[in-house]
């Protein structure tokens, strides 16, 4: 029996993967890239299970949207509850919360994770089943400049990993009211329309007529190029906060859009909502995307206060590094590679090699190598910047061959001075 990974899932992998986004180096690069952003602009991590009551994301994102309908990864536990892998952040989040009655410590409260996604869904390119979001929620604040510092650090985090060709699209779906309004609209416009629409869009036509507008099909995009835009549907309250998060945005000169086609496929979004996408030689790769949420904690039994979020994927923002050929700072490498020739040397150099370790100098040992030459090999393998080689003439002499790497030059030191030269030459590399 050979095992595989599940289908729509991969490793990541210290080397050796089959495409360079999948090397942990990178991963690491950037989600320390991430945290470190997300911190600096006040919000703090947490936690959540990767499973929960799937009852709580048929409440969350709505029964009505994709990830609920046809993408959940739903699963009977041996009491017989209904569980689902998490399909996405935000529900979670507001749980926990909920839960933890976070409002008792003060109306404001900022959070940020980077977590695995599960999305039951037919895997192609850029979709997997097992994906990583890096996601914030801003609770407690109403105002169009907590929406646009949710925008900020979302593209300010993707500029310091390096992207370029960003396009933010922004759009407002208005209160209740206004997409009441709307509802009516758009339906009236696409009556005429109804049997041209695709299968997806008929059945929405009654239930949900707001997603039709991202639509992806050809036809539907077609019809839907005339259709009356939201915006002319948005109540005074939702106007201004709409203007304001544009003036706020100008004012830091982030770029963007407007696209009154966005509605983002959640139900719980009001007002503001917004996608980014890189553009990499012809092909558009969609990043992340939010929006406000303001009645979701209410309708999960907490308070009623507002909430402003977003969830960016981890895969696309590597795939597009890729891509674009941003390049980042390699994994840090070993100093020396400890070499010992035969029994006796190997206890000298296990000792020398856990005394570097614990004077925090990166050291390897190679215990697998009889010859210096392979020992050299693994050494430039590891990227290790010299090889310290002990066999037992340098015993009896109480010596060290030390060879740098890089200019092959070879020099003989004696043991008990070993350490200090590779702490010494440890400290200049970290001046
Ligand atoms: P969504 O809330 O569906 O827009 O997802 C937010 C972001 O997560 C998307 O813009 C993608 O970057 C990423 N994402 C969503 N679904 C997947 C998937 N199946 N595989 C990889 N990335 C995904």
């Amino acid at each position: 029996m050979k095992y595989q990974a599940p289908k729509g899932t991969f490793d990541i992998l210290p080397y050796g993967a089959d495409e360079p986004w999948k090397i942990s180096s990178l991963w690491r690069y950037a989600e320390e890239t991430i945290c470190k952003t997300a911190l600096e602009y006040g919000y703090h991590e947490i936690r959540t299970p990767i499973y929960e009551q799937t009852e709580l994301f048929n409440r969350g994102a709505g029964e009505s949207s994709d990830i609920v309908m046809k993408e959940m990864f739903t699963f009977l536990d041996k009491a017989g509850r209904s569980m689902s892998l998490r399909p996405e952040g935000t529900s979670s989040v507001m749980r926990a919360f909920v839960e933890n009655n976070f409002a008792q410590l003060g109306n404001v409260h900022k959070f940020f994770y980077i977590a695995p996604m599960f999305r039951y869904d037919r895997p192609q390119s850029g979709r997997y089943r097992q994906h990583h979001q890096f996601g914030v929620e801003a609770v407690g604040i109403a105002s169009p400049a907590q929406d646009a510092e949710v925008i900020d650090l979302m593209y300010e985090t993707y500029r310091r990993l390096g992207l370029q060709n960003l396009s933010i699209e922004l759009n407002s779906v208005g209160d209740m009211a206004s997409r009441l309004a709307y509802k009516d609209a758009l339906q009236n416009y696409l009556r005429p329309y109804f049997q041209e629409l695709s299968e997806d869009s008929q059945t929405r036509f009654d239930k949900n007529p707001l997603r039709i507008l991202d639509s992806k099909d050809l036809k539907d995009r077609e019809i839907l190029k005339n259709a009356p835009s939201i915006l002319l549907s948005l109540s005074n309250d939702a106007k201004v906060h709409f203007d304001e998060l544009r003036r706020l945005l100008d004012d830091v000169q982030i770029p963007y859009q407007i696209n009154d086609k966005i509605v983002r496929g959640l139900d719980y979004y009001n007002k503001t909502v917004f996608e980014v996408a890189a553009k990499t030689g012809g092909a558009q790769n969609a990043l992340g995307g939010g929006g406000r949420y303001d009645g979701l904690i209410g309708s999960f039994g907490g308070p009623d206060l507002p909430g402003v979020g977003f969830g960016t994927g981890i895969e696309r923002i590597l795939q597009t590094m890729e891509a674009q050929k941003v390049s980042y700072p390699r994994e840090a490498r070993p100093l020396v590679l400890w070499l010992p020739l035969g029994n006796d040397a190997r206890r000298a150099c296990f000792n020398l090699a856990t005394e570097c370790r614990h004077r925090n100098i990166p050291a390897e040992i190679d215990l697998h190598s009889k010859k210096i030459q392979n020992g050299l090999q693994y050494a430039s393998r590891i990227n290790a910047e010299y090889c310290a080689i002990i066999g037992t003439e340098e015993l009896n002499k109480k010596i060290v061959q030390i060879k740098n790497l890089a200019s092959r030059r070879q020099e003989e030191i004696s043991l008990d001075q070993a350490i200090s030269y590779f702490s010494d030459r440890w400290t200049s590399t970290k001046e």
